[in-house]
């Protein structure tokens, strides 16, 4: 193990205790533990077994059904998944970054090797898509014996990082509550030299995984129907333009709350083993099972849709980011507007950060709502990404508010009365 490993996970100035406050507590992680995957197999149930319909268990037999029975080739399959994964993840060079700064001050360094790993992994994909070598069907049938191993994959990755955390005494931001500290987890970054397993997790599996799905889905249309269905073509069109664009500014997630912030337990650890993958990938699910004539008119409309939301997200993104870098750096062909702060950083009053405090979470709900109109109005499930995403996007804004309202003290407010929309524009 390297020095860097000991300097992250033992007990040293980031190490602290904290109450078990979030999610209502330990009895809220302890249940969270339960409902988290329940609702992911629902999920699937109602796609595969429910005709992509909401639907009330009438029997055991029905909430029996919900979780599927591992079966050997979905084994090879998810075992052939991570090998190649983790493979091309050690292996593949790329370029050395520095992280932000941990609450201990401390930054970690990180091999960025995400984008080259998933090109390899799609060109490998669809070279035996082409070449019939894999039949995108074939795996599909296995989604549900798949989703039984991930989450149980989920469960002993959990467990072991939680061992991991107490064994070594870290403890870093743990309340010392055995179901609290599972769910939230009680290391920060475990990692095997560069080998960072949360930023892997999220990104090559939880990114990767759900790219993965989003060319399998329309292949096994495809292969069944002898044709791809329209609206097929924009959702799964759309992710994959939202998955890349992931890879391609990947060093972002080094500055992200999950990667500076959070521990890693079982609520990250499942969301990129499973909730990511199966759930973001329902809208295809249900047209698997749901045929959607979609009209040339409404995918036009729906492509742009996604566009203006692309970027909004991506332009957003950017401006801030090559703001913190030179504050000078005209914004829309402009010197930028900016607050001095007491706390030493400025704010930046131009372009889209002068419109609303948070256009890029606009962005991104704008694709997320193209995403799910794609499928019609025949059933609310391919519309559960907006709804799970809409409200979690809300509440983080109100999150990084008080944040901010810490860090910046009464510039915060006058930012605030510069800028009075939080979301949308003239609205929210
Ligand atoms: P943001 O990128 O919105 O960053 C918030 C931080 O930016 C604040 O804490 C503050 O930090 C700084 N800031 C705020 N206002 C200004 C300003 N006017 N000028 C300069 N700096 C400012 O936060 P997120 O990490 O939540 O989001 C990043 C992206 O990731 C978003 O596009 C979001 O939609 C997306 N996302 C996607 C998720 C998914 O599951 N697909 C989940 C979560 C996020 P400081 O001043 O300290 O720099």
């Amino acid at each position: 193990m390297s020095t860097e490993t000991n300097a992250t996970t033992e007990a040293g100035p980031g190490a602290q205790r904290v109450p078990a406050d979030h999610f209502g507590g330990p009895v809220g992680a302890a249940v969270l533990t339960f409902l988290v995957p329940a609702i992911t197999f629902y999920l699937w149930a109602a796609a595969a077994l429910h005709d992509g319909q909401l639907w009330l268990p009438g029997s055991v037999a029905d909430v029996l059904a919900m979780f599927p029975v591992p079966t050997l080739r979905a084994l090879g399959i998810f075992a052939a998944w991570m090998t190649l994964q983790i493979g091309l993840g050690v292996i593949v060079p790329g370029s050395i970054v520095e992280g932000g700064p941990l609450p201990n001050g401390q930054r970690l360094t990180y091999r960025l090797n995400g984008l080259a790993c998933f090109a390899i992994s799609i060109a490998l994909l669809v070279g035996g898509l082409a070449t019939g070598l894999v039949r995108a069907s074939a795996i599909l049938d296995e989604l549900g014996p798949l989703l039984t191993i991930s989450t149980l994959a989920a469960v002993a990755q959990a467990s072991w990082l939680y061992v991991w955390g107490r064994r070594r005494g870290a403890l870093e931001r743990s309340s010392g509550n055995v179901p609290y500290d599972f769910f939230m987890g009680t290391v920060l970054n475990p990692r095997f030299g560069l080998f960072d397993l949360k930023f892997f997790f999220e990104s090559h599996i939880g990114m990767g995984t759900w790219g993965a799905l989003a060319v399998l889905l329309p292949a096994a249309e495809l292969e069944q129907t002898g044709s791809l269905s329209l609206a097929m073509v924009v959702v799964s069109g759309c992710q994959l333009l939202y998955i890349v664009d992931f890879f391609v500014f990947e060093s972002n997630l080094l500055s992200m709350l999950d990667i500076l912030y959070e521990n890693y337990g079982f609520m990250l650890v499942h969301a990129f083993l499973a909730w990511m993958p199966f759930n973001f990938t329902l809208q295809q699910q249900y047209l698997r099972v749901h045929p959607t004539s979609l009209p040339v008119w409404a995918a036009v409309l729906l492509v742009i849709l996604n566009l203006a939301g692309y970027v909004i997200f991506r332009d957003s993104n950017l401006q801030k980011q090559r703001f913190r870098r030179d504050p000078k750096r005209p914004v829309w062909g402009k010197p930028p507007r900016t607050l001095k702060t007491k706390r030493g950083t400025e704010l930046l009053l131009s372009g889209w950060w002068g419109l609303a405090r948070h256009t890029n979470y606009l962005g991104d709900l704008t694709m997320a709502l193209s995403w799910c109109l794609a499928c019609g109005f025949g059933s609310v499930l391919p519309f559960f990404y907006f709804l799970y995403f809409a409200p979690l996007l809300l509440d983080r804004e109100r999150r990084d508010h008080k944040l901010c309202k810490e860090k910046y003290g009464d510039d915060w407010d006058a930012y605030c009365q510069r800028v009075p929309y939080r979301i949308v524009p003239w609205i929210y």
